[in-house]
């Protein structure tokens, strides 16, 4: 631990093992507070996970054991050091049919040595921080690989399903066109169990998440083929003794091949692990999980599971969601499931070996139904017909040819899309309400691709009325290269040309490249720090009055949410599930959404002068105690923040006084009053702006719902504070007793 954290203050961005941020909650798994509700869930999940991974080795074309052995061994590494407390990783569907495909171009030790080279390259991710850049691939091309390799290991159990011995990995196309010949040699008792054991896991799925559908799959299914004595190929005995690593040559070793599936692995099992860590954030409503940690748990547990004889392993969304929803309250409970499953395996390995195999070939077509996801491409065709054809199109491609080229060509695309998204940029012209300047924005990096949006807004010009002026907005423009940059200068020279006044809103790099531009320095003088600010400059501020500058805010944040989170509010006007109640003052800087980076719907925000919170029975007009009540108790919040304030106006009026003639401020701070009691004569605001903020989590204490939740664990309480000028939120830690920033302190140089 200790070289972590002497390395962590030079290289701020260096994720390191992380083990110094794990280390509390692995102490708290040592309590035994929430031990049976971890027990249940990761027994749930287990004995899930017992028949998902056996049916999931045979696909990815190995031997049941080595499902086992990943659910076992990466189940628990990845507990213990992944970036997400609900994650349960194992063997995943998704990477079965590449799995398989390298199984049989390179056989199982050339598919061990590129899952090896594969957990290094996550665990290398993930230590240097790089962890964010597996998630940009895009939705849709997500979406069609899912699909496909849905519809792959749908056609590929066919065979199973039909009782026949399944033909080394029959392509797509062959299994279709022999579909009749196929039907012709079935074995009905092998038709009868699979379709039982895919209706079961269908029905179950249908009615709720707690019921583990595959295990009942197999359960009936077992039953019924020892009762009726059915002649069907089962699981047979787990060779737990023969288990050896495969023989390798290293000359025999094709290394260009497999480093080239090394790095197909390596991109499609990432991006397994983190849209599963996504999508339990959702579940969990848990504070978003940190996909660095992520990746260096992954690779720990699969540099472990395959050294074991086991596959490469995800963390998987549905195994984890049965976790969620079992109740699980640690990282104890994926952990307990890894555990668990060996127990159980161990104990009932005569049961487990009598399976048939047509029950796991029936619960394998109903995940790959699952995978297909109708009503995620239905939405995806519905925000945009673009990015359905992109997903359409990487399914079919997969689908028609071989895999591995399939998610070859699909991470190029996904990197062309990528590369496109960051080159586009935005322009709009528009007037600031009736009399006001026009507004000329301008977004995303400017580069050479976004040259020509430069060229549209200078058409615009000769149509403008020049005496109304320009706000030049270039405050979502991050970067600019050298030809756009070139471009941008004559835009400038040419409404100076139509003497029309402007004002310039831009972020350094932007103005580094005008400066080489700006002969005299006329340009820096129109540089302003934001829309206010200009319309000043412009003697435009008195034109505007309050209420013409709010409609015309709301007109902009309509065409940003049309234009960006048309899902986001499709989703929200369903329902609220936000994870942290946010209590903070009134004062027109602090903005709670703008300083956790928060999106709609994550923060429950109360905010009056001062950020109080009464005591419980305190206030004849319980506002904030409604606020507490209804976040903790019908929300079900995770956190409660208390946010404090340098320049608070009430800490200054508790300070000197309340001005005369404000009685109802007056009788208001008188509930913090007593906070003076806590610093020495004389204090700065600052000071009691800080006690202020620990005051407050005492009374939020002595609410019933806060103190119950607080007792089940299911709940923390955090004193913040934030500093308007650093922009700098600190946060109470109470075992130093005192206030720490809560980011890492930057490299000096960015
Ligand atoms: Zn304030």
């Amino acid at each position: 631990m200790s070289p972590g954290t002497s390395t962590s203050r030079a290289a701020a961005r260096v994720h390191g093992l992380g083990w110094s941020r794990l280390w509390p909650q692995w102490r708290a798994m040592l309590q035994p507070r929430d031990l049976a509700p971890d027990a249940i869930a990761g027994l749930t999940v287990a004995l899930t996970a017992i028949p998902l991974s056996m049916a999931i080795a045979i696909a990815s074309g190995v031997a049941p054991i080595a499902g086992l052995i990943t659910a076992v061994v990466a189940g628990v590494v990845a507990a213990l050091f992944g970036g997400s407390a609900w994650s349960v990783s194992g063997p995943a569907a998704a990477m079965a049919v590449l799995l398989a495909s390298i199984v049989e171009e390179h056989g199982v030790a050339g598919l061990a040595l590129a899952s090896l080279l594969a957990a290094a390259l996550q665990l290398l991710t993930g230590m240097l921080g790089l962890g964010r850049v597996a998630r940009l691939v895009p939705l849709p091309v997500v979406v069609g690989f899912t699909g496909g390799i849905g519809v792959i290991i749908f056609v590929g159990q066919l065979p199973r399903a039909l009782g026949l011995p399944a033909p080394d990995q029959a392509h797509v196309v062959d299994v279709v066109t022999h579909i009749g010949e196929l039907i012709e040699h079935a074995s009905i008792a092998a038709v009868g169990l699979a379709l039982t054991a895919f209706l079961l896991v269908v029905v179950s799925g249908r009615i709720g998440r707690k019921i583990p559908g595959a295990l009942l799959a197999v359960i009936t299914a077992t039953v019924a083929a020892e009762a009726m004595g059915l002649e069907v190929e089962r699981v047979g005995p787990l060779p737990l003794s023969s288990l050896s690593w495969p023989s390798l040559h290293p000359g025999d070793i094709d290394w260009t091949a497999l480093v080239g599936d090394a790095l197909v692995i390596y991109a499609l099992a990432s991006l397994e692990t983190l849209l599963s860590a996504g999508a339990v954030d959702r579940l969990a409503r848990s504070v978003p999980h940190d996909p660095n940690q992520e990746l260096v748990g992954q690779g720990l547990a699969n540099l472990a599971a395959v050294a074991a004889g086991g596959l490469l392993g995800t963390a998987v969304i549905a195994r984890s969601g049965l976790n969620v929803a079992a109740g699980a309250r640690t990282r104890r409970a994926a952990l307990l499931h890894g555990v668990l499953v060996a127990v159980l395996v161990l104990s009932f390995a005569p049961i487990v070996a009598r399976v048939p195999l047509a029950a796991l070939a029936g619960i394998l077509l109903a995940i790959a139904v699952g995978m297909l996801a109708p009503a995620e491409l239905v939405s995806l065709w519905r925000q945009s017909r673009t990015e359905a054809a992109v997903c359409l199109a990487t399914l079919f491609t997969m689908v028609a040819f071989d895999l591995v080229v399939g998610v070859r060509v699909g991470v190029i695309a996904a990197l062309a899309i990528a590369a496109f998204r960051h080159g586009r940029t935005d322009a709009t012209v528009q007037p600031i309400g009736e009399h006001g300047p026009y507004r000329f924005t301008l977004r995303g990096p400017l580069t050479f691709l976004g040259m020509s949006r430069l060229d549209e807004l200078r058409a615009a010009l000769p149509q403008l009325q020049g005496p109304r002026g320009i706000v030049l907005d270039l405050a979502e423009v991050p970067s600019v290269d050298v030809s756009a940059g070139d471009a941008l200068a004559p835009l400038l020279s040419d409404i100076e040309r139509r003497a029309i006044a402007f004002a310039l809103i831009a972020r350094r790099p932007v103005l580094e490249v005008l400066a080489r531009h700006d002969r005299d320095g006329r340009w820096a003088a129109r540089v302003v720090a934001d829309e206010r600010a200009a319309l000043r400059l412009l003697g435009a501020a008195e034109a505007l009055g309050p209420e013409e500058r709010l409609r015309d805010g709301v007109a902009r944040f309509q065409a940003v949410a049309r234009d960006r989170h048309q899902a986001l509010f499709e989703h929200l006007a369903k329902g609220q599930s936000p994870h942290t109640l946010f209590v903070a003052c009134a004062d027109s800087r602090v903005s709670p959404l703008l300083i956790t980076s928060a999106e709609p719907g994550e923060v429950f925000v109360h905010r009056n002068v001062g950020n109080i919170v009464p005591p419980p029975g305190g206030d004849d007009m319980p506002a904030e105690g409604a606020a507490v009540e209804y976040a903790v108790g019908v929300l079900g919040v995770k956190q409660i923040v208390v946010c404090g304030h340098s320049g608070c106006g009430a800490m200054a009026a508790i300070a000197g006084g309340v001005p005369p003639g404000l009685p109802s401020v007056e009788r208001w701070l008188g509930f913090a009053a007593h906070v003076r009691d806590r610093v020495p004569l004389g204090a700065s605001p600052e000071a009691l702006a800080r006690a202020n903020v620990l005051i407050q989590l005492e009374n939020l204490r002595r609410y019933e719902v806060v103190r119950a939740a607080l007792e089940r664990g299911a709940l923390t309480l955090q004193a913040w504070y934030y500093d308007i000028a650093a922009a700098e939120v600190e946060a109470w830690d109470a075992e130093r007793g005192a206030f720490t920033p809560l980011s890492p302190p930057q490299a000096a140089s960015a």
